[in-house]
This record gives C-alpha cells, structure tokens and sequence, in this order.
C-alpha cells in the first residue's frame, strides 16, 4: 500500500507542492500549525528515522539542503525556524513516511511544552 504521501508525490491525490526534484519532494501542510509549515518528504517511502540506512546519507543531506533553500525562498531563513522529525509514538509520528516539518513565521516557543 503507497503511503499517504506517496500519493500526494505521484500527484494521485492533491498536494500543495513548492518543491520537488528526483529524490525530495516539498508540500505545504495540510494543517499548518505557523504560517510556513511545509513537509520535505524523501519521494522514497522510509518509514521513520529508525529506518534511515547508512546509505541514505545523502538523501538525508539533500532533504535539510531542500528545507534551507525553501527557508530562504519563504523569507523566514533570517526571522528563524524550526526543522522536526517526530519517530513513532513518543515522537508523535503520524504518518509513517519519513519528513521534515519546516516550520517559522512567527516565534514558536520551546522546543517542548514543560511538563
Ligand atoms: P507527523 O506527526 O510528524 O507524522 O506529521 C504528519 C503531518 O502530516 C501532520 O502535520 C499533518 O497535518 C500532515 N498531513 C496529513 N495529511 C496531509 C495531507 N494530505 N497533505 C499535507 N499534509 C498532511
């Protein structure tokens, strides 16, 4: 079965795209939790962090090069942001193919809510 985003990178079903190359695809999130909030997606389906092989080093690189060139793009690179991977459960993964959350516009506060 095609991941949730693999539909969305095979344009079977709608995504808002602002980039996509031979390896990385980039698509605004459909609930945006700040006013950039923009998914970089591997257009290879890894499921989570835990799944990345050594051999994917690259990939990896070109998915945080993507994200820093759409910070830019999007004008928030000086105002600042914040890049996220959730894995599994405790991580709050929803979908289970492997992303980027690029996330700015606005000051997001910590990192992680105090207990
Ligand atoms: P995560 O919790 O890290 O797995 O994040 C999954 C993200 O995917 C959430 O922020 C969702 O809002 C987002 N999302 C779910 N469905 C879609 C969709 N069809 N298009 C764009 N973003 C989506």
């Amino acid at each position: 079965m095609p991941t949730l985003f693999e539909k969305i990178i095979a344009r079977q079903i709608p995504g808002d795209i602002v980039h996509q190359d031979d390896r990385v695809t980039a698509f605004r999130d459909i609930h945006p939790r700040a006013p950039v909030h923009i998914l970089v997606v591997p257009n290879k389906p890894i499921p989570t962090a835990n799944d990345i092989a050594d051999s994917d080093e690259a990939l990896i690189g070109h998915m945080f090069t993507v994200a820093r060139d759409l910070a830019k793009r999007e004008g928030i690179a000086e105002s600042g942001y914040r890049l996220i991977i959730n894995c599994n459960g405790d991580g709050g993964q929803e979908v289970y193919h492997l992303h980027v959350h690029l996330v700015g516009g606005a000051p997001l506060g910590p990192m992680i809510s105090r207990a």
